[in-house]
């Protein structure tokens, strides 16, 4: 008898492959993130758990989840920071995610905000909304003009890799990246030694690397004071990567030209100082959301929890 929770409401194709199976399916339909109550409650009740971003298990959640009821936490994405791996694994808890299936749709939000902060296209699109377009001439609204410049790629994973193949063939840009290991990604590409010297060069700086204790403001001043004055700044990782205050202070005293965020240090609270700002580009953490996407990250958890549930070691095994 496998019970299984699915913590939000999930693509009709997901909830269908799911009840086939397992015993029990369990859906919430609150798109809320879990309280720390209904985590430890999930812990007890079923086998395994379908989490996603915002369900924050931490160390304190499996703090008294003795030999829980709960084998696996197959988590919906990619990233992962919510959850204490270290504590679930000392609880016997095995925690999964969905590489790959995110991939690509990621790296498209990441060229969409490159090219919608450096053409200031949000800036643009307020315009013309608020009936302040008076039409066109040659010098109105200057932007950075991406084909041919140089992008900096913090992280160069496998979205940052995607971001990086984008940018390369698609808008004939020369890519530098700064990363724990050296990549080869099949055409030039350098890798700084400091992020300084990244940004120092780039016109257009990408940061790709996942959130966790490791990265918690890795981004800062320092970064912010080495980038050009023209240079933009785009983050699709996680927003507590990112020094959100000094990102703020370089957007406002022109340090930088501007940024794309489709990720906050507080999220969802996006704060009044960065949303009263012109040179930002702000969507609501919109890097997987298409249907099909949803449906393939849903289909690779509920295989990861299966395998769980089975007894055998799930694809996606965080180690
Ligand atoms: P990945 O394949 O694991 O790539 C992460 C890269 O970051 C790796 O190349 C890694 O280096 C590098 N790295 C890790 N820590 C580092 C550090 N301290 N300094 C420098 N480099 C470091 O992950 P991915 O699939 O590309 O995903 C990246 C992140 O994107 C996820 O963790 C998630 O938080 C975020 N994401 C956001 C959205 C969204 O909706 N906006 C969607 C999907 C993913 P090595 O190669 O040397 O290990």
């Amino acid at each position: 008898m496998s019970r299984v929770y699915l913590t939000r409401p999930l693509p009709e194709a997901v909830l269908t492959r799911a009840r086939a199976l397992f015993d029990e399916v369990e859906v919430r339909h609150d798109t809320a993130p879990l309280k720390i109550g209904q985590m430890r409650a999930a812990l007890t009740l079923y086998d395994g758990v379908l989490p996603t971003l915002g369900d924050m298990f931490s160390a304190e959640v499996f703090r008294d989840a003795e030999s829980p009821r709960c084998k696996v936490l197959a988590n919906f994405g990619v990233g992962y920071n919510h959850i204490d791996v270290a504590a679930a694994r000392a609880a016997g808890v095995m925690v999964t995610n969905t590489p790959g299936a995110v991939t690509d749709a990621t790296a498209d939000i990441a060229m969409t905000l490159i090219l919608m902060s450096a053409r200031r296209a949000g800036e643009g699109e307020r315009l013309v909304r608020a009936g302040g377009w008076a039409g066109w001439h040659p010098t109105q609204m200057l932007g950075l003009h991406v084909t041919g410049k140089t992008v900096g790629i913090i992280g160069m994973g496998r979205i940052g890799q995607a971001i990086a193949r984008r940018c390369h063939f698609g808008f004939g840009m020369n890519v530098i990246y700064y990363n724990r290991s050296e990549k080869d990604l099949g055409f030039d590409a350098d890798r700084a030694e400091t992020m300084q010297d990244l940004a120092a060069k780039a016109d257009i700086v990408v940061v790709a690397v996942p959130g966790g204790v490791e990265t918690h403001h890795l981004i800062g001043a320092d970064l912010f004071s080495a980038m050009k004055p023209t240079a933009h700044f785009v983050n699709i990782a996680r927003g507590d990567i990112v020094d959100e205050a000094a990102l703020i202070a370089a957007l406002g005293s022109g340090q930088i030209a501007g940024a794309g965020l489709d990720v906050y240090e507080h999220e969802p609270k996006v704060p009044d100082a960065l949303r009263a700002l012109e040179n930002v580009v702000l969507l609501p953490h919109l890097g997987t959301a298409a249907l099909e996407v949803r449906e393939a990250m849903g289909l690779m958890a509920v295989e990861n929890l299966s395998a769980a549930l089975n007894g055998e070691t799930p694809p996606n095994l965080i180690s």
